[in-house]
């Protein structure tokens, strides 16, 4: 007789996200809770509630020439990239924290991390305005 316990491989090792409308959305990914976020030539879907949505695509919209657009639907001509059209039913994601919640970038691994490093990339140009700014004030 072997032993049939269950594994807790199912169990994710994320850290808890402080705002409960993200942890919601985050803990029932479906066509209802998922957007899609468009940068550039991108399409990924992103997970998250509505604010840090628009604060995740407002940092994304600093790295781009054109605009980060958010939308709550497939977009018309659906999702290019095949993985990551199929990862809006899978597990495999990654956890980006914006400040007092998430953004979870679903999508194939590829451009989880595009998005990811676009997100740096947008926070780095955020921070630098911020200094800028202060400079100015204090001459
Ligand atoms: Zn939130
Ligand atoms: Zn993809």
């Amino acid at each position: 007789m072997g032993s049939d316990e269950l594994s807790p491989e199912s169990v994710d090792a994320e850290p808890p996200v402080p705002c409960g409308a993200c942890r919601a959305a985050l803990g029932s990914p479906s066509r209802k809770t998922v957007s899609f976020l468009l940068l550039d030539h991108l399409t990924v879907p992103v997970v998250g509630c509505e604010d840090h949505l628009e604060q995740f695509r407002a940092v994304c919209d600093l790295t781009t020439d054109g605009s980060a657009q958010l939308l709550s639907h497939v977009p018309a001509g659906g999702v290019p990239c095949p993985g990551c059209r199929l990862s809006t039913h899978g597990t495999r994601r990654a956890l980006i924290p914006v400040a007092g919640g998430a953004a979870v970038v679903l999508g194939c691994p590829d451009h989880q991390s595009t998005i990811a490093s676009r997100f740096e990339t947008g926070q780095r140009t955020r921070r630098q305005l911020a200094d800028d700014f202060d400079s100015f004030r204090s001459v």
